[in-house]
Parts: structure tokens; C-alpha cells; sequence
């Protein structure tokens, strides 16, 4: 857990900075309301990318188990994630839903979510994000084949009037047999449809 977290010297590095573009901004960063602003948004900006500092072992941990249930998808649906766009540093966030066809191993299904907040918490691209989930769990699970969707709402686009605000974007990236098993896909597309 320690690895994690973003030592002080850093912190107050990054707050340096901040205070720096509170002053570009047009802002006086020793006006009350932001006195302790920029130490705040170095923690905040630091934890939005812990992902950097931890690594898929750790995260793993032994919560590999033996598969008994043959060859059957596995589904969880639903995981919320919160990311930042590489281009503008501004919160994409959604849910992403994991369908993947074990081997010999399955892991716990705390560990998948805790997979995608590992690398949702990082600069990101949405399509990035999704083929390395579906990259990682390949490789790491030793899976048969692994199917991700991703669909989240981008402040980048929804700020700047880019795009409507509701709108959303959907990204799916498959590895293995679920790259072509239209059968398996469909099982998947079926039971994640809301
Ligand atoms: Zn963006």
C-alpha cells in the first residue's frame, strides 16, 4: 500500500507548481479561499494517479484461485472507474464491464475492480484503457480470451461543448477466443445489456 502514495517532497512540488498557475490563472493564491489550495490539489492530483506507483502483482496478491466451474465466462458488470484524459487532464469516469473465459485460473472479483482502478488511475485514453484490461487479464489469468466494454462520460468533451452533455463514448477491446467466438460474445453483449 505505502508504494502507493506520492512522497512529501513531491506533494510540495507539485504544489509549488500549482500555486505558480493560480497565478498565471489571473488568481492571488495567498487569498484565504486558497491558501491551502494548491497542497490540496497536489494530493488530489496525486491520488487521481496512484496508478503509476502500484504494480499488478501487488495488486494480485495471491488472490489467484483454481478454475472448478470448466469452461464457462466469467461477467462482472458495472465497474465504476475514474480516469483523466491524457489531453486535457479533465475527468473521463463510467463503468466498465469485464467478461473473460478462464483457464486453469480465475481471480477474486475484488481484484478485477481493483485491476481497473489501477490503470484508470493514470493519464488516460479511454481505448488505452480498455485493451490494457483486456491485455493484463489475458496475460496475468492465463485466460482462454477476455472481453472489456467501457462506456464513460468525458468532461473534456461535455465542458467545452464539444458534444452534448449526456452523450457517452463506448469502447470494447477483446483478446483471445473472445476476439471471434460469436457465441461467447453475444453471451457477453446479452448480459451486460441494461
Ligand atoms: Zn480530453
Amino acid at each position: 500500500m505505502a508504494a502507493e502514495l506520492t512522497d512529501e517532497k513531491t506533494i510540495s512540488e507539485i504544489a509549488r507548481h500549482y500555486r505558480a498557475i493560480l497565478e498565471l490563472i489571473g488568481e492571488d493564491p495567498s487569498r484565504e479561499g486558497l491558501l491551502k489550495t494548491p497542497e490540496r490539489a497536489a494530493r488530489a492530483l496525486a491520488f487521481a494517479t496512484r496508478g503509476y506507483r502500484q504494480n499488478i502483482n501487488d495488486v494480485i496478491h495471491e488472490a489467484l484461485f483454481e478454475n472448478e466451474n470448466g469452461r464457462q465466462l466469467v461477467i462482472v458488470r458495472d465497474i465504476e472507474f475514474y480516469s483523466l484524459c491524457e489531453h486535457h487532464i479533465l475527468p473521463f469516469f463510467g463503468s466498465v464491464s469485464i467478461g473473460y473465459l478462464p483457464g486453469k485460473k480465475i481471480v477474486g472479483l475484488s481484484k478485477i475492480a481493483r485491476i481497473v482502478d489501477m490503470y484508470a488511475r493514470r493519464l488516460q485514453v479511454q481505448e488505452r484503457l480498455t485493451r490494457q484490461l483486456a491485455d493484463v487479464l489475458m496475460e496475468t489469468l492465463d485466460a482462454e480470451g477476455v472481453i472489456v466494454c467501457a462506456e464513460a462520460r468525458h468532461l473534456c468533451m461535455a465542458m467545452r461543448g464539444v458534444q452534448k452533455q449526456e452523450a457517452s463514448t463506448v469502447t470494447f477491446s477483446a483478446a483471445g477466443v473472445l476476439k471471434d467466438d460469436e457465441a461467447l460474445r453475444q453471451e457477453f453483449f446479452a448480459s451486460i445489456r441494461k
